[in-house]
């Protein structure tokens, strides 16, 4: 193939169906979701033809689906119209706020959930909270359909772990149990438009007494991938996640950061970022899950 070529399947199957039949052709393929990375990385770093596959006319893709068994998220839905649902924002504002904070306003009118995932960057901005909240990776692909969950999904700086011919469709996340929240905070050098130095997702649940019954803590732009920490979260449960549990999840969340040194922040500032964030985070989950934000 020496030029670009385009389709835009309105089905899984059909979906399916022409990523496996491009790789029997040796045809490169690649998922287009918003664009808002593809686009910028095929001006600069990757020019190569390939077929390019649109997702967003395939339903599941694109649909916001809350119930009792928790949220199916369409892996195209666009930020801007995760952040216009309220329900969900009440259940899982941690996620809401971190779709929020990618690009700018018109970036969030195409930037997906599944595409920041899908493009793997250490920093981008949804994995640690859809870690945080448990989320599941619905995938499609010629051996049919599998989940895995988001902390094995991204394998390295820009690699996921989906295999030739599949893409993903939705991500699901489990009920919220009752007196639960999450949090998502980051650290940028600017005010916006700026990518992590790092960054902490943080999702508690108490009991009638407000002791957290159950926690999860993921951290990013602090490692190679969006880390799970679970020291952390051991730190927060039993507790009523007042100063000193916060501090430990905070020293948790330090000890686990594996970073970088580069000219948007050291190894040891990132470490200590990371500790702050996480207590703030733990915080502010904790007061939504007071407050009755289910
Ligand atoms: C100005 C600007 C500001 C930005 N700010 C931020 C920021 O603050 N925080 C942040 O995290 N990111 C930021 N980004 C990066 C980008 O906007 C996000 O990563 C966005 O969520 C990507 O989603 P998308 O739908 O546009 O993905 P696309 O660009 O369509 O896809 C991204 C990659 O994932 C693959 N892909 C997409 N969907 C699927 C799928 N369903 N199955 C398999 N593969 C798939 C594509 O092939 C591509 O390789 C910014 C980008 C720009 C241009």
């Amino acid at each position: 193939m020496d030029s670009f070529a385009f389709q835009a399947p309105t089905s899984l199957d059909a979906a399916v169906a022409l990523l496996a039949e491009q790789r029997q052709a040796s045809v490169r393929t690649q998922i287009l979701a918003g664009g808002t990375d593809m686009i910028v990385q095929m001006r600069s770093v990757d020019r190569a033809p390939r077929m390019i596959v649109d997702i967003k006319r395939i339903p599941e893709t694109r649909s916001i689906q809350l119930g009792e068994d928790g949220l199916i998220l369409g892996s195209a839905v666009a930020g801007a119209e995760l952040s216009a649902r309220d329900d969900v924002a009440a259940i899982y504002p941690g996620l809401v706020e971190a779709a929020d904070l990618i690009g700018s306003t018109q970036i969030q009118g195409r930037a997906s959930v599944g595409g920041n995932l899908c493009n793997a960057s250490p920093a981008g901005d949804t994995i640690p909270a859809l870690i945080a909240n448990s989320a599941i990776c619905q995938i499609a692909g010629p051996g049919g359909w599998r989940e895995l969950a988001v902390e094995d999904f991204v394998v390295g700086v820009g690699r996921n772990a989906l295999e030739p011919g599949e893409f993903l469709v939705a991500l699901r996340l489990p009920a919220a149990q009752p007196r639960s929240a999450d949090a998502y905070l980051r650290f940028i050098p600017r005010t916006e438009m700026d990518i992590a130095v790092a960054s902490a997702g943080v999702r508690v649940a108490l009991d009638e007494n407000g002791v957290c019954t159950a926690a999860r803590v993921a951290i990013g732009a602090v490692a190679v991938t969006a880390l799970l920490v679970p020291e952390a979260a051991e730190a927060l449960i039993g507790t009523r996640l007042d100063d000193a549990a916060c501090a430990a999840a905070a020293a948790a969340s330090s000890a686990a950061a594996r970073p970088i040194s580069d000219k948007r922040g050291t190894e040891t500032y990132r470490r200590q970022v990371v500790g702050v964030l996480t207590r703030r985070a733990a915080v502010i989950a904790r007061d939504r899950a007071l407050g009755g934000q289910a």
